[in-house]
C-alpha cells in the first residue's frame, strides 16, 4: 500500500471515473463511462490505445452464436448477417460500432458487411478509430503512464499512484475500473485472486498442474501472400486444409468469402515446415483488407511455461516468439502461395492468462458450457472454450446456436467498494475464462463496467449494490445486450 513507500507524488486533477489500462476492455469502458457523462481518465502504459486489439493484432472474436456444424454455421448464422444480423449476433454495442466504422470504409473485414466470427483490421485504422472514439466521447487519456500503487482507506480506493515522465503522481477518483488484463489495481487493493490453475480448475479438467498458465504468443502480420495460388494448391491437396475450430469455414466457404472481399479464417497443415517439433503442426491464416496481407499464428509463435507476472519470463518470451515468427516465415516460403511472404509486424509478447480475480461470483465451466442465463447478465458471448487441455466431454459437445452469458457480479471484486474489473482477469475459473477472455466479450464487459461506473458516480454506494435492472435497461437501449 502507498503508505509503506516514501514517494513524493504530485497531485493531478480528480475524476469521476479512472480507467486503469487502455486495452481491449479499458478503452471501451472509458468511452462508455464518458458517454454517460462521467469525467473520465484513461491511463495506459504504452503510447497506443487498444492493447491486444491494436498492438497485439488479436482478431475481434466472436460476434455470433456458435455452431459446430459447418453448413449450419454458414447458412443459419453467417449468411443471416447480411439480412438480420441482430438475430444471430450475440455481441453488439460498442464492439459492433467500432468494427462497423472500419468495415463500412473498407478498413476491416466482416461478413456480409457485419462483424461475424472474426474481424481483422488495417493496423493504423484500428488505432485511429480507437483514438477518434475516445476523443469524440471526451475521454482524457494519459499514455506512457503505469499505475503502480493504490491508496485505499477501508474498502474504498481514494487514489492511484502512477509513474511516467513526470515521475510519480497521484490521481484521485470516485470510481476506478481495473482493465490492466493482469488485475494490477485489484491486487494492489488487496482483492484475492487465483494465478493460473487452482485445485478447482484441475477438478474441472482444466490444467495439468497447479499454477499452470496459458503460453505466451504472437499473431503476426505478413505481406506477399498469393491467396489465389494458395487456394488452388489447397483445392488440389485438400488434406493440407484444416478447418478452423472457431471460424468454422469449409475451403469452399473460405474461397467464396475471400472473393467477396469478406473475412476468411482457415488453417493449413505444414508438416515438416514447422520450425519447432509438433505432432500435427498447423498455421492459422486470417486475411486482411489489403489483398496480399495476412495474420499468421503457428508453431514458433508460442512460449511455454510462461508467467506474465515475471519480468524475466516476459523478456525471454519476447526473444523466443519474435525469433520463432521469423523462423516460421522463412520455412513457410516453401508452401505454395506463400513463397514471397515477409513479416511486416510481429507484436510484442502476448500474455493470454495471469490473475483471475475473485469477485462476487466466479463464473464456472458449467455456467458457460450450459449457457446459464444469469439474472444479472450484462454481456453475452458465442466463443467456445479456448484453453488447453479442454476436457474431452466439452470438446465433443454438440454445439449449435450456442451462446453464454456473463454476470455483472463477475466484474465486482471482493472487498473493494468503488472498483470494477473488466477484461481477461474477471472472476472466472480457467475453463470459463477460456470462453470469456476473447476480445469481443472483453469489449462488452468494458462497456458494461463503464456504464455501471457512471451510474454509481450518480447513485453512490458499493459496486455490488448497483441497480442491475437499470444497468441492463441501459445496455439493451444501446443494443449492447439482447
Ligand atoms: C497471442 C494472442 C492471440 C490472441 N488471439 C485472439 C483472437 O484472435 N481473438 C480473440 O478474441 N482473442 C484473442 N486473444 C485473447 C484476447 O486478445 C485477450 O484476452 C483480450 O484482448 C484481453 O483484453 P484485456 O482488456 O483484458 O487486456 P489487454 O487488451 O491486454 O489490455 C490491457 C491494457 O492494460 C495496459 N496495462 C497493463 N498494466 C498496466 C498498468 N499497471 N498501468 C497502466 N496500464 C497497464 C496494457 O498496456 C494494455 O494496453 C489472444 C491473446 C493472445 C495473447
Amino acid at each position: 500500500m502507498m503508505n509503506e513507500y516514501k514517494i513524493q507524488a504530485k497531485a493531478y486533477a480528480s475524476y469521476d471515473v479512472v480507467v486503469c489500462g487502455g486495452g481491449t476492455a479499458g478503452c471501451f469502458a472509458a468511452i462508455a463511462a464518458a458517454r454517460e457523462g462521467a469525467r473520465t481518465l484513461l491511463i495506459e502504459r504504452t503510447f497506443t490505445p487498444g492493447g491486444m486489439l491494436t498492438l497485439g493484432e488479436a482478431g475481434i472474436t466472436k460476434f455470433t452464436e456458435h455452431c459446430k456444424d459447418v453448413d449450419k454455421y454458414k447458412t443459419e448464422v453467417l449468411d443471416v448477417l447480411g439480412t438480420k444480423p441482430e438475430s444471430v449476433q450475440v455481441v453488439r454495442g460498442l464492439a459492433r460500432e467500432y468494427c462497423k466504422r472500419m468495415i463500412d470504409n473498407g478498413l476491416a473485414l466482416g461478413t456480409h458487411g457485419e462483424p461475424g466470427s472474426y474481424v481483422f483490421t488495417d493496423k493504423e485504422a484500428a488505432v485511429a478509430t480507437m483514438m477518434n472514439m475516445l476523443d469524440e466521447a471526451g475521454v482524457e487519456v494519459l499514455y506512457d503512464t503505469r499505475v503502480c500503487l493504490v491508496n485505499k482507506e477501508g474498502s474504498v480506493i481514494k487514489s492511484v499512484i502512477v509513474v511516467n515522465k513526470e515521475g510519480f503522481s497521484e490521481i484521485a477518483a470516485d470510481r476506478f475500473i481495473d482493465a490492466t488484463g493482469d488485475g494490477d489495481v485489484a491486487t494492489l487493493s488487496g482483492v484475492p485472486f487465483n494465478l493460473g490453475a487452482t485445485e478447482a480448475d484441475l477438478k474441472e479438467g482444466c490444467g495439468r498442474k497447479l499454477g499452470e498458465m496459458m503460453n505466451f504468443g504472437t499473431m503476426y502480420r505478413v505481406r506477399g501472400v498469393n491467396f489465389e495460388r494458395l487456394f488452388e494448391y489447397l483445392k488440389e491437396n485438400p488434406d493440407k486444409f484444416h478447418q478452423h475450430e472457431f471460424g468454422v469455414m469449409s475451403l469452399d466457404d473460405v474461397i467464396e468469402s475471400y472473393n467477396r472481399g469478406d473475412m476468411c479464417v482457415f488453417r493449413i497443415k505444414i508438416g515438416e515446415l514447422s520450425p519447432t517439433p509438433h505432432p500435427n503442426p498447423v498455421v492459422q491464416i486470417y486475411n486482411l483488407p489489403s489483398k496480399d496481407e495476412a495474420i499468421l499464428l503457428g508453431p514458433g509463435c508460442a512460449f511455454n511455461n510462461a508467467n506474465g507476472l515475471d519480468a524475466k519470463s516476459l523478456s525471454r518470451g519476447q526473444h523466443s516468439i519474435k525469433n520463432g515468427a521469423l523462423a516460421l516465415t522463412k520455412n513457410l516460403r516453401e508452401f505454395p502461395g506463400l513463397e514471397n511472404i515477409t513479416a511486416t509486424y510481429i507484436p510484442d509478447v502476448g500474455v493470454r492468462e495471469t490473475r483471475h480475480i475473485v469477485g462476487e461470483y466466479t463464473v464456472n465451466g458449467l455456467d458457460v458450457v450450459m449457457g446459464r442465463k444469469f439474472e444479472d447478465a450484462i454481456a453475452c458471448g458465442g466463443h467456445p472454450v479456448d484453453i488447453h487441455p479442454i476436457p474431452p466431454e466439452i470438446e465433443s459437445m454438440d454445439m449449435n446456436h450456442w451462446r453464454f452469458y456473463i454476470p455483472y457480479r463477475a466484474l465486482v471484486p471482493k472487498g473493494v467498494d468503488n472498483l470494477l474489473v473488466a477484461g481477461r482477469c474477471v472472476s472466472a475459473t480457467r475453463l470459463a475464462s477460456g470462453a470469456i477472455r476473447p476480445t469481443a466479450q472483453c469489449i462488452a464487459m468494458g462497456e458494461a463496467a463503464g456504464i455501471a461506473s457512471a451510474m454509481l458516480v450518480k447513485s453512490g454506494g458499493a459496486g455490488r449494490d448497483i441497480n442491475v435492472s437499470e444497468l441492463q435497461e441501459k445496455l439493451v437501449e444501446k443494443g449492447a445486450i439482447i
